[in-house]
């Protein structure tokens, strides 16, 4: 199978793979110097979230959480974060699924061209 086979499955990818869970923190704080901060993480729910072995008999070729691993070592998070998409009503102590967003097919091979990957809310904080 070639790079281009790879994506198409990534991008239809679901089935058996529970994928990944993320908790969202925002905090935002100001400092005696008279500066002001802005962290934001998204902390892994590791019970709620593939541990990248779902699919080890069929080569990994279908886990959201071994796909997004791999796409951060080849491209860097910088490029993969630039590209993400967030929901509008993103705060503090979210829980927030990833997934994937399959772009245009090619009109002639059929082969998805890109995709992106989403964060989408789970659940929000009571
Ligand atoms: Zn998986």
């Amino acid at each position: 199978m070639g790079l281009l086979d790879d994506l198409i499955i990534r991008a239809e990818c679901s089935g058996t793979c529970k994928g990944l869970t993320f908790r969202y923190k925002k905090s935002v704080w100001y400092d005696d110097d008279g500066n002001f901060h802005l962290k934001e993480s998204f902390r892994k729910l590791k019970r709620e979230s593939c541990d990248g072995f779902c699919d080890e008999n069929t080569d990994n070729r279908q886990c959201i959480a071994n796909a997004f691993e791999e796409d951060i070592r080849m491209v860097g998070i910088d490029e993969i974060w630039g590209s993400m998409e967030f929901p509008y009503d993103l705060e503090d102590g979210c829980k927030v699924k990833l997934n994937i967003n399959p772009g245009q097919r090619d009109y002639w091979t059929g082969y998805y061209e890109d995709w992106n990957y989403v964060i989408n809310i789970a659940d929000k904080p009571k």
